[in-house]
């Protein structure tokens, strides 16, 4: 199974983690409250999970405008 980090906002692939044995309390997944995990993470056909986060640049945007997180997406 193979983790994607992707950014919420701009869509940059951040990162992939490949592991058939990382746990679910290792990537920190049980950390989230249920709601929490249904907006973040998302797993496709293959299994893979695909973790919503903020990217660098997003969250710089986001600090100078926390507005604009309620927009679909962020222009850097
Ligand atoms: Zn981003």
């Amino acid at each position: 199974m193979a983790i994607e980090y992707i950014c919420r906002y701009c869509h940059v692939h951040m990162g992939r983690i490949d592991s058939e044995t990382l746990t679910e309390s290792e990537l920190g997944f049980d950390q989230l409250t249920p709601e929490e995990r249904k907006d973040i993470i998302t797993s496709d056909i293959f299994g893979n999970y695909h973790v919503h986060i903020v990217c660098e640049s997003c969250q710089e945007v986001l600090e100078g405008h926390p507005e604009r997180a309620l927009l679909p997406s962020l222009f850097h």
